[in-house]
């Protein structure tokens, strides 16, 4: 019983992904820092947390695509921009 306590509370410990990705508005987050500052079982838990985030980002490093690659995407999107842009200025310009 003591040792799921020490984990971290389990309302809390559902939010932890949330609170760590900065996802939470400023009333939830103020909130949720005053029970870390009550509870070293949270604190723990959002350390840990915190860790694997750490080591996700750390192989997204190493997965980012090549400079070519990116480009490539980049002008593809520049290039689905002006599709969707096409009608607009057509239709401005009184062409059909
Ligand atoms: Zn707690």
């Amino acid at each position: 019983m003591s040792e799921a306590r020490l984990k971290g509370c389990p309302e809390w410990r559902v939010m932890l992904h949330g609170f760590v990705d900065g996802e939470f508005d400023p009333a939830h987050a103020s909130q949720f820092k005053d029970h870390l500052a009550t509870c070293p079982g949270c604190r723990t838990a959002m350390e840990e947390v915190r860790v694997e985030r750490t080591v996700m980002n750390q192989d997204n490093v190493k997965w980012r695509p090549p400079q070519v690659l990116r480009a490539q995407v980049l002008s593809m999107h520049v290039f689905e921009q002006r599709q969707q842009q096409k009608p607009g200025w057509r239709r401005a310009l009184g062409l059909k």
